[in-house]
């Protein structure tokens, strides 16, 4: 189930230029989660094709991993217009988009709070959620959920990236059932 090229179901329909669809493997086990796409996404169709898209592929390339191994898709699937957060009803919209492409898969990251939010409902500080797994039920599944720091965070503060690092060699660990 994916939202139809036309879709109404909010009003961020309004202002986009493209919806932006997952990217990846449709079947990965680890599947990448990020807030909403920006103005490089919405032109591309694609997510994280802008510059944290850009640190993104390359700490995922460090660790193993790439666009052809996992999955990355977004909370929301069309741009909020000047990149604000996408509100909760937004996000509601766009769930059941979001649960039928997280069914099944072992591993679930959460990039940053938007993501988090819209997935297990947290509305404090990233410090103290990331990097502990939690579960993840979705119907009759269950995934491991890792809460992330945005790679955009990554961007305005270096010294974050050491923990999105330490994200993906734990998504892949996780993924092949090491823990
Ligand atoms: N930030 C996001 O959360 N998603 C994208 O696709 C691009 C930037």
């Amino acid at each position: 189930m994916m939202p139809e090229r036309e879709c109404r179901l909010c009003g961020l329909c309004v202002g986009r230029t493209n919806i932006v669809y997952p990217d990846g493997d449709p079947d990965a086990a680890i599947v990448f989660v990020g807030e909403a796409p920006g103005e490089s996404e919405d032109l591309a169709g694609r997510p994280f094709v802008g510059r944290s898209g850009k640190l993104l592929d390359a700490i995922l390339t460090e660790g193993g991993l790439n666009r052809s191994t996992v999955l990355i898709t977004n909370a929301v699937k069309c741009r909020p217009p000047q990149n604000r957060d996408p509100t909760e009803s937004e996000m509601e919209a766009c769930r059941p988009f979001l649960r039928q492409e997280l069914n099944g898969r072992k591993v679930v990251v959460g990039l940053g709070r938007s993501s988090c939010r819209t997935l297990i409902g947290y509305e404090g500080r990233m410090a103290d959620i990331v990097n502990v797994p939690q579960r993840l039920e979705l119907g009759e599944t269950v995934s491991a959920f890792i809460p992330a720091y945005h790679p955009e965070a990554c961007i305005y503060n270096p010294g974050l990236r050491d923990s999105l690092r330490e994200t993906v060699r734990l998504a892949k660990e996780l993924a092949e059932g090491m823990r």
